[in-house]
C-alpha cells in the first residue's frame, strides 16, 4: 500500500483502539503513536516501560529472563544456576543462540541448564542448604568453571532465602566468585529490570577486582564491545572489523565472553555499546568511576556500518581513522555486490518490526540499504530513551507501538499489509498462518550473523529467501478455508 498520511495513521490507531473498554483504551492510546521526525523527545508522543494490562496478551518476558537469558547467560566460563523450580531454566535454555568457542561441560557452559530444581519442601523449608550443596556438586563435577552466578527465579524472593549469605560462604570455600542475583521474574514490568539488576550485580561483584593491579599491559587502542550477545556469531563479525581498523578488543560482553574479560574492562580506553537498552547502566558506571567514555554503534547494513566505523575512529588518532577508511574500502565490492543482487528483488517492500533491545531501530538502515521501508516499529521493553533514538530513524507518519498487544499487532498488520514482518517466536506462526512472510528477529530464525559486512550478506539473503518464497501464494489461513464437511464446519464454529 502507498505510504500513509499522518491523518490516516491516526485514524488507524483510533479504529484499532475502538474495541477496548474505556479504561483500557485510554491506557493503550498512550502507547501507540504516529512518528514525527521533528520531535526531539519521544515522551511528547509515546509512553513506555509501564506495566502491561492483564488480559491484553503482552509479548514481554520477565526480569529473570533479562538477567539469566540476556546479560549473564552468555558469559561462557561461568556456571549460571537457575535457582528455583526447573521450568524457568529448562524452557529458556540455549534458545538465544549465543555462540561461543570452547568445550561444553568442560571449560564452557552456555547451553547447559543448571537448576536447583525446587520441590514443595524447598518452598516450605527454604532452599539455602540445597543451593550450598549444589554449588559444591558443581565444583566437583565441573572444576574448570571460573565462577558461579545464582539467578533467582520467582519463589526465591517470595520465601526470602538468603542467597547472598550462601554465595559469600561458598565463594570463600571454593575460592571463586559466586554472584547472587535478585532477578526474580516478578520484579519490574518486563525483562528490562532484569538487565539493570544484572548490570548492578556486575558492578558490585565483578568490576573493581583488578583496581590497582597494573600487570595487564594496555595499549592506546584498547576497546570493549559491550552488549553484543553473539547471536548466530554477530560479535565475531563485528570484532573482525574493529580489529582490522587497528583497535584491540580486550573484552566482549557478553557473547563468547569470559569473567576475566569483564574484570579487565575498566582498563580499556573506550566502551563500544551495541545493545544500549540492556547494558547502558554498566557503561555509565564505568564512565563515572573510571572515566571511560562510551559510544553507541550500529553494525547493521553498509550505510550504518560506515557511519559507525567513522564515529568510532573519530575517538582515536589518524592511524585508526585511516584504518576505518581502509576497512570500508576493502568490503565495498562485496557489499555492493550484495545490494546489486538483492535490491532489485526487495525494492519497495514494506516491513513491520516488533522486537527487543535495539533492533526495532538498528535494523532499519539495513532494510533501507536493500530498498525496503520500515512502516511500523516498536519495542517489547523499550524506555523512552530508546524511542528518542527511533524518531529520526523512522519516516514521518509511520506507526510506533510500544508493548503492542497480540490483538493490536494483528489488526495493524491486516490494515497496513506489510510484505514482511520481523518479530518473535510467539508472533511467528500466527502471521505465517495468515500467509505473511515472517522473520524471527530475536535469534535470526536459526540463521545469522547479521552484524558487519559478512552479516549483511546473510541478512539480505534471508530477507529475499523469506519474502520471495513461492510458498506464501500457496497458503490460505485455516479459518478462511471452506469447511470440508459438516463436522469441520461445526468445529470451526466452536460447536465441537
Ligand atoms: S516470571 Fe518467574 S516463574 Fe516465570 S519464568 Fe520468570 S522467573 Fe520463572
Amino acid at each position: 500500500m502507498a505510504a500513509m498520511t499522518r491523518e490516516e495513521t491516526e485514524a488507524l490507531i483510533q479504529e484499532v483502539l475502538e474495541i477496548y473498554p474505556e479504561k483500557a483504551k485510554k491506557d493503550r492510546a498512550k502507547h501507540l503513536a504516529v512518528n514525527d521526525q521533528g520531535l526531539e523527545k519521544s515522551s511528547k508522543c509515546i509512553t513506555s516501560n509501564r506495566k502491561s494490562l492483564p488480559g491484553v496478551m503482552t509479548i514481554r518476558g520477565c526480569a529473570y529472563a533479562g538477567s539469566r537469558g540476556v546479560v549473564w547467560g552468555p558469559v561462557k566460563d561461568m556456571i549460571h544456576i537457575s535457582h528455583g523450580p526447573v521450568g524457568c531454566g529448562q524452557y529458556s535454555r540455549a534458545g538465544r543462540r549465543n555462540y561461543y568457542i570452547g568445550t561444553t561441560g568442560i571449560n564452557t557452559f552456555v547451553t547447559m541448564d543448571f537448576t536447583s530444581d525446587f520441590q514443595e519442601k524447598d518452598i516450605v523449608f527454604g532452599g539455602d542448604k540445597k543451593l550450598a550443596k549444589l554449588i559444591g556438586e558443581i565444583e566437583t563435577l565441573f572444576p574448570l568453571n571460573k565462577g558461579i552466578t545464582v539467578q533467582s527465579e520467582c519463589p526465591i524472593g517470595l520465601i526470602g532465602d538468603d542467597i547472598e549469605a550462601v554465595s559469600k560462604k561458598a565463594a570463600k570455600e571454593i575460592g571463586k566468585d559466586v554472584v547472587p542475583i535478585r532477578c526474580e521474574g516478578f520484579r519490574g514490568v518486563s525483562q528490562s529490570l532484569g538487565h539493570h539488576i544484572a548490570n548492578d550485580s556486575i558492578r558490585d561483584w565483578v568490576l573493581g577486582k583488578r583496581d590497582g593491579d597494573d600487570s595487564f599491559e594496555t595499549t592506546p587502542y584498547d576497546v570493549a564491545v559491550i552488549g553484543d550477545y553473539n547471536i548466530g556469531g554477530d560479535a565475531w563479525s563485528s570484532r573482525t572489523l574493529l580489529e582490522e581498523m587497528g583497535l584491540r578488543v580486550v573484552a566482549q560482553w557478553s557473547g563468547d565472553g569470559t569473567l576475566s574479560e569483564m574484570e579487565l574492562t575498566p582498563k580499556v580506553k573506550l566502551n563500544l555499546v551495541h545493545c544500549y537498552r540492556s547494558i547502558n547502566y554498566i557503561t555509565r558506571h564505568m564512565e563515572e568511576k573510571y572515566g571511560i567514555p562510551w559510544i553507541e554503534y550500529n553494525f547493521f547494513g553498509p550505510t550504518k556500518i560506515a557511519e559507525s566505523l567513522r564515529t568510532i575512529a573519530a575517538q582515536f588518532d589518524d592511524k585508526i581513522k585511516e584504518g576505518a577508511e581502509r576497512v570500508i574500502e576493502r568490503y565495498k565490492a562485496d557489499y555492493e555486490a550484495v545490494i546489486a543482487k538483492y535490491r532489485p528483488r526487495l525494492e519497495g517492500k514494506k516491513v513491520m518490526l516488533f522486537v527487543g533491545g535495539l533492533r526495532p531501530r538498528h535494523t532499519i538502515g539495513a532494510y533501507e540499504d536493500l530498498g525496503m521501508e520500515v512502516i511500523g516499529t516498536g519495542y517489547e521493553f523499550g524506555h523512552n530513551d530508546d524511542y528518542d533514538r527511533t524518531l529520526k530513524e523512522m519516516g514521518n507518519a509511520t506507526l510506533l507501538y510500544d508493548d503492542v498487544t497480540s490483538y493490536e499487532f494483528e489488526e495493524f498488520v491486516k490494515k497496513m499489509k506489510p510484505d514482511l514482518i520481523g518479530s518473535g517466536i510467539k508472533e511467528k506462526y500466527v502471521f505465517q498462518k495468515m500467509g505473511i512472510p515472517f522473520r524471527q528477529m530475536h535469534s535470526w530464525d536459526y540463521s545469522g550473523p547479521y552484524h558487519g559486512y559478512d552479516g549483511f550478506a546473510i541478512f539480505a539473503r534471508d530477507m529475499d529467501m523469506t519474502l520471495n518464497n513461492p510458498c506464501w501464494k500457496q497458503i490460505q489461513a485455516p479459518w478462511k478455508k471452506p469447511a470440508a464437511n459438516a463436522e469441520d464446519a461445526q468445529r470451526a464454529a466452536g460447536g465441537l
